[in-house]
């Protein structure tokens, strides 16, 4: 994904002048087979944007998105079908992506039918029922109906679902934020191991930081349809170089008491993405912004390898900038 923009045309222009919802302004990324990379954000970061630009649900306004080398966001219908089965999608909500008069062998059959994946009904069965297996459901559910399963149940159909098409990447879009906890956990270790014994790429799309320490290899957060910081989960976990990281970290629960994080509160709400701040778009909410902040938009550099975030922190000596000193301005 490079440089990718989801600029909405608000309607009705003020002043002659049309004014845009800036969802996603600017947006570098790669995810590699057999790779889990996380888009975490508040609510309104625009993350879930990101994922349908990648689905082509949305047509981006700007930038591009590359699979294996192929450049599918200009690409008209007939093109992207090929296309349209390598990349799939987990959505938060599977009775909405499940239709409720189906059966789950018909929901099933849909995509492997549409693009012509078994040469006859032997096979399709076969597969079926492989899939069954692969998400750890039994064969004779294939008859019963979306009602008559449990949420997490439900999940592990979608997720037959998005993988009866044979993709190469899954957009898990807040995936298993509706579930119970014990759930998730399940959900979740299903998706890593169906990663790693088919190669599968994951965006995986998250305000929960917790959950995404559990399965994640790097992380992107996201501030205001931008990227404010991104790297392995290591880097980002243990040596965040954000304020933005820092805050939401400090959020999440650890297990060990010693490892206590101060929690910071950030001051007020997200601000409206149709007319972002200037400068830096943290600046209203960052608990160390100074001067410069406000009129000079810090770039994405590289702090260290693989490990790039945007604030001019960053430009300081290690005992000058508050990210590494740990003491908070
Ligand atoms: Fe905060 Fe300034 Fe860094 Fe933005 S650039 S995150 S306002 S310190
Ligand atoms: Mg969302």
């Amino acid at each position: 994904v490079n440089d990718l923009k989801m600029h909405f045309p608000l309607g009705g222009a003020l002043f002659g002048e049309r004014r845009y919802v800036y969802a996603v302004d600017g947006l570098s990324f790669r995810v590699e087979r057999g790779e889990t990379l996380s888009l975490v954000g508040e609510s309104g970061c625009g993350k879930s944007t990101v994922g349908r630009a990648i689905l082509r649900l949305l047509k981006p306004t700007g930038g591009q998105v590359v699979l294996a080398g192929k450049r599918i966001d200009d690409m008209g219908s007939a093109k992207l079908r090929p296309y349209r089965r390598r990349v799939q999608v987990v959505f938060q909500d599977p009775f909405s992506s499940l239709n409720p008069r189906i059966r789950v062998r018909d929901a099933l059959a849909e995509p492997i039918n549409n693009f012509g994946l078994a040469k006859d009904n032997a096979e399709l069965t076969r597969k079926l029922n492989m899939l069954m297996d692969k998400v750890g459901l039994p064969r004779e559910a294939l008859g019963r109906w979306p009602h008559e399963f449990s949420g997490g149940q439900r999940q592990r159909v979608g997720i037959a679902r998005a993988l009866a098409a044979e993709p190469d990447l899954i957009v898990c879009d807040e995936a298993v934020s509706a579930l119970d906890v014990s759930v998730k956990a399940q959900i979740v270790n299903l998706l890593g191991d169906l990663q790693k014994e088919l190669g599968l790429a994951l965006l995986f799309i998250s305000h929960d930081l917790a959950i995404v320490e559990h399965m994640t290899h790097r992380v992107a957060v996201m501030y205001l349809g931008k990227i404010a910081e991104i790297g392995t989960k290591r880097q980002i976990f243990a040596r965040p170089r954000h304020p933005y990281t820092e805050a939401l970290l400090s959020a999440v629960p650890t297990p060990d008491p010693l490892a206590k994080r101060e929690r910071i509160m950030l001051k007020g709400d997200v601000p409206s993405p149709i007319s972002p701040p200037s400068g830096c778009r943290f600046h209203t909410r960052c608990p160390y912004a100074f001067d410069r902040c406000k009129s000079e938009e810090p770039r994405l550099r590289e702090v260290e390898k693989g490990h790039e975030a945007a604030c001019h922190l960053n430009d300081r000596d290690a005992q000058d900038n508050p990210l590494l000193s740990g003491a908070r301005a």
